[in-house]
């Protein structure tokens, strides 16, 4: 053009890549010849010809940076490419050719295909054009971004539901897993006691079939995460934020707090390891003062040499009204008597084939029994809903006004929770012993399995469950506590197999 005079130099770029958004650009051949062919319409010197084959979407093009180099370096005042995409596809490189510019090094960028001019507009429009691809995979980003947004505003989680919880696709929302959920309520029930390790709850989990999702079990960091996650009570975290949500929560908000407490406590720095609680800690009182039994590891060198290591339980002795003289026991004894308790408590195979078959047969017969008035309930619903588009509807037609609208909507999703409401209770009425019974059996019968086999953890947290904080150490000997007060015996099917077993 006419501020182009025969001083200014010109590099030739020509470049294709591979990439889908280089499939309908010419072949470099093509470029080349039509850019020789522009440049003498335009009369432009070009003094060089780059060719590269590389995608310019991220930064890092050997033949343009080698090419920038030279127009620094004064080799050239001017580029001349078939589309200002060809230079670049990223802000990095599209602000170096820009700032070039703008410092004068390049003096005149020409393309056959698009018109520049190097005035503040021009570089404007030609930031626009080099940031074209990443200003639609940016505006793509941010669009769902915005949609997150809007789902968490709903109270809807955007994101993977938690263990115990499901995404439903067809609803798009997060509902609680009926088979899992109870498990983690009572994992959370069982930290708050505050005699679980993190390793316990693990062991837990995988008692019922919950691991990580390699099909490992879950390690302590994640049981942490688990157990510190807000979701389940109702709220969830989203981009460092607190929100409320629409799911359903399963663990009561004290004994999560509870949990978060002894968390705390307990994520102090760790001591030597032969301070780290043992695996019973916690599991039994003292029989003299009812404090808790706790472990300890002991290294005993004998005067040849040889080294001899001991896990001693014992009481913590932190009764100040009782001078407790309890004496101390060894793990391997303290293990074999809590594998015979455990066997007691076991359930016989003939057994459980036996209530299996009840548990079917009671399924039926309540299935049957409420099925009906279930039916009723959900027919009501529907009747609901029908009613909603109806409304709304009379809206959009402006049949209705609003205000009118809004009262009946009200009232009608009012109905329709407590219609909700109390479906879901008889339900859960009806069917709700089921599951606990079944998970009941399975662990009974499994049992014998845990007694045997050496892993203590899983001897705790089955003892735990059955025993609860009822089994006390006196004189070297685990026993059930004699009923006392509240809530001192085994749960009630436990104590009907041990019964049963005599
Ligand atoms: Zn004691």
């Amino acid at each position: 053009m006419n501020n182009i005079t025969p001083s200014q130099k010109f590099f030739l770029y020509a470049r294709k890549s591979t990439d889908v958004e280089d499939k309908q650009v010419r072949s470099i051949e093509d470029q080349i010849a039509e850019l020789r062919a522009f440049a003498k319409q335009e009369n432009l010197n070009v003094v060089e010809i780059f060719i590269e084959k590389q995608s310019a979407k991220i930064p890092g093009r050997p033949i343009f940076n080698d090419m920038l180099k030279r127009v620094e370096a004064g080799e050239a005042n001017g580029i001349l490419a078939w589309h200002a995409d060809r230079l670049a596809r990223n802000s990095v490189d599209g602000g170096r050719i820009i700032y070039l510019l703008d410092c004068g090094r390049i003096q005149s960028l020409k393309f056959p295909t698009l018109w520049f001019e190097n005035t503040p507009q021009g570089k404007f429009m030609l930031n626009i054009v080099f940031g074209q691809s990443k200003y639609y995979i940016d505006s793509l980003a941010e669009n769902t971004k915005r949609g997150l947004r809007q789902k968490v505003k709903r109270g809807e989680y955007p994101s993977l539901a938690p263990i115990g919880y499901i995404n439903d696709k067809r609803i798009k929302s997060v509902v609680v897993d009926k088979k899992r959920a109870p498990i983690i309520q009572k994992a959370f029930e069982l930290y708050a006691q505050n005699n679980s390790r993190l390793e316990d709850i693990s062991t837990f989990l995988a008692q019922h079939d919950i691991f990580s999702s390699g099909g490992k079990r879950i390690k302590r960091d994640r049981i942490s995460f688990i157990l510190s996650n807000p979701f389940y009570v109702g709220l969830f975290r989203y981009a460092g934020e607190i929100h409320e949500g629409k799911h359903q929560p399963v663990v009561s908000k004290k004994i999560f707090d509870k949990v978060q407490e002894i968390l705390k406590q307990r994520g102090r720095p760790h001591h030597k390891t032969k301070n780290e609680p043992q695996a019973f800690c916690g599991l039994l009182h003292c029989g003299t003062c009812g404090m808790g039994i706790t472990g300890e590891y002991k290294v005993k060198r004998q005067k040849n040499g040889n080294e001899h290591y001991y896990t001693y339980y014992h009481c913590t002795r932190k009764n100040k009204t009782i001078k407790c003289k309890e004496p101390c026991i060894r793990q391997e004894s303290l293990d074999q008597q809590i594998s015979s308790l455990l066997q007691k408590f076991s359930l016989r195979e003939d057994w459980a084939e036996g209530l299996t078959k009840k548990l079917e047969n009671g399924k039926l017969e309540t299935a049957q029994s409420s099925a009906a008035f279930v039916q009723e309930n959900r027919n009501r619903i529907v009747d609901i809903q029908i009613k909603l588009q109806r409304l709304l509807d009379g809206y959009l037609e402006q049949d209705i006004d609003k205000e009118v609208y809004r009262e009946e909507k009200a009232k009608l999703l009012s109905e329709k929770k407590s219609l909700e409401e109390k479906t879901n209770n008889l339900e859960q009425k009806r069917t709700g012993w089921i599951e606990p019974m079944r998970e009941w059996i399975k662990e009974a019968r499994n049992l014998p399995k845990i007694a045997r086999e050496g892993n203590l953890s899983s001897k705790k947290v089955a003892a735990k469950e059955i025993f609860g904080s009822n089994l006390v150490l006196a004189n070297r000997e685990a026993r059930i506590s004699a009923p006392s007060g509240l809530d001192s015996s085994p749960k009630i099917q436990w104590a009907a197999v041990s019964a049963a077993h005599g």
